[in-house]
């Protein structure tokens, strides 16, 4: 094998463990997103899990540090691991799956259609694939399914087009299958690339498209998932079509072995300057797969985010906060979804809130907004919370629990009521409409008061009758008023509201 920079990430290079066609929990890394390895062989083939098993522990831990070499120590891919035995975090937990069809079938096919039957045994056994919980990527060892002759396109992985630099990005949700193909027979399952050359770029390959790389944005790109910076575990000539003078690669690193990101500049950076294209779009190393490569034998969950439901006028400023959200080993940062869509929009870091203001006038907010957060934490795991907000268009609300009042009362200190608005001034208007035994023919009369009401703030207050109506009204046992509240827009965006109630005075 050809050395690469090295980095330990603490995987051996020969397995232990018993042989396995479930998840093993007993060690495990817990519901953390992780990159399940998965031996799967033909119905007719022999189970050669136990000839392969140090071959497939020496080539995920050779991904492991090539991956960390790039992030310089940084972190790596966070595989499953965890077996039965003593230092059990430092082993792969490979499950061993018998697929359903012959390894004729099986090389007879294309191998876009071969991985897909492959994708399809593996997610039809997701359930006991994954048996803590959390996010799941699945690097499949498809054992005696590369043709003899033919097309021997050794491998395919599932890249989701998605350049968003943030966490919601396709790259990093759930089910994402890897595929290489193995010769049956083969006791190093594949032949290396070329004499003298490493395995690992095969698997590594695969598993990092499903990590996002790489994009049709990349300065280098293919156009085809790849690019053109050679020696790269991603750059092939592909035939895309961004690949210039008949596509051609060039090399850039000249290397011994294929570079995790020539210079950096294209798929994964674990440091990308500030406004470079990885700063600034999908970068694999910010992928929720990879751990601190201190964390990669540390169980965990991800955060639990909670967001808290404001009360939101439209124009007026509220505050999100997601405050209550928890993790059991440590929030490193909060990030937005403010169009409902799945992406982030917006990071407050460690900040938990974030201040918005929405106009019932907004473009796109029709009265009900959904917002989301994203809590994530030190080990890159991701918790959402969303809320459906309404955003009220400015409003009054009148009277409340005060529509029945002592008659004594409202003769001494006023009739009371209770205001709420959107921002604006509101002005309070009382009108004397009738009395219970209507032997009071009083004309409407209009006792203003106006106030300027604050966004969100319920005001109250009492309106005092003038004593010429006090006088009229001596008589009454009971009466009904009719108290009105217009809100007088002050903002562009705002609308003026009426609201009315009867109160009845006894
Ligand atoms: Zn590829």
């Amino acid at each position: 094998m050809t050395a690469h920079a090295a980095a330990a990430s603490q995987l051996a290079t020969t397995w232990c463990g018993t042989e396995r066609r479930t998840d093993y929990t007993a060690s495990s890394l817990g519901s953390l997103p992780q990159v399940k390895v998965v031996y799967a062989y033909p119905s007719d083939a022999p189970d050669r899990f136990n000839a392969l098993k140090d071959w497939l522990q020496a080539d995920v831990a050779a991904m492991a540090d090539r991956v960390a070499a790039a992030a310089g120590s940084a972190e790596t891919i966070r595989f499953d691991v965890g077996t039965d035995c003593p230092s059990p975090l430092s082993y792969v937990d490979i499950a061993v799956l018998q697929l359903p069809q012959t390894a004729a079938q099986l090389q007879a096919m294309a191998w876009p259609d071969r991985g897909a039957a492959i994708r399809q045994a593996v997610l039809a056994q997701a359930g006991n694939l994954n048996l803590t919980g959390g996010l799941r990527h699945y690097a499949v060892f498809a054992d005696d399914t590369l043709p003899a002759s033919g097309d021997r396109t050794s491998g395919v992985g599932e890249r989701p087009t998605d350049a968003s630099p943030d966490p919601g990005n396709l790259s990093n949700g759930d089910g994402l299958v890897a595929n290489i193909f193995g010769e049956g027979g083969n006791p190093t399952f594949i032949p290396p690339p070329s004499p003298g050359a490493d395995t690992s770029d095969y698997m590594l390959h695969e598993i990092t498209h499903t990590f996002g790389a790489v994009q049709e944005a990349a300065p280098h790109s293919s156009g085809a998932g790849h690019c053109y910076d050679e020696q790269d575990v991603m750059c092939y000539p592909d035939g895309g079509p961004y690949f210039r003078a008949g596509g051609a690669t060039q090399t850039v690193c000249n290397l011994p072995f294929q570079a995790y990101d020539c210079n950096g500049d294209d798929y994964f950076n674990f440091a990308p300057p500030a406004g470079s294209y990885l700063a600034t779009h999908w970068n694999s190393a910010r992928s929720t797969y990879m751990c601190p490569l201190t964390r990669c034998q540390t169980a965990g969950a991800p955060p639990i985010a909670r967001l808290a439901i404001p009360s939101a006028w439209s124009g007026a400023p509220f505050t999100l906060s997601a405050a209550a959200s928890t993790d059991d080993a440590g929030l490193a940062g909060f990030t937005w979804d403010l169009n409902y869509d799945g992406h982030f929009d917006q990071t407050t870091g460690t900040n938990p809130s974030l201040s918005l203001t929405y106009k019932d006038q907004t473009p796109g907010v029709e009265g009900l907004v959904k917002l989301g957060v994203g809590a994530v934490d030190i080990d890159g795991a991701l918790g959402r919370a969303y809320i459906q907000l309404p955003i009220r268009p400015p409003n009054v609300f009148l009277g409340g629990t005060h529509t029945q009042q002592k008659l004594r009362t409202a003769r001494a200190s006023g009739i009371s009521y209770s205001v709420y608005g959107g921002g604006g001034t509101v002005r309070i208007t009382l009108t004397v409409s009738s009395s219970v035994k209507r032997r009071f023919h009083l004309p409407s009369r209009t006792l203003a008061t106006s106030r300027v009401l604050p966004a969100s703030i319920q005001l109250a207050g009492h309106v005092k009758l003038k004593r010429a109506i006090l006088n009229r009204l001596k008589p009454a046992r009971s009466l009904r008023v009719r108290m009105s509240a217009r809100l007088t827009p002050l903002g562009a965006g705002e609308r003026a509201a009426t609201r009315a109630a009867n109160i009845v005075l006894r």
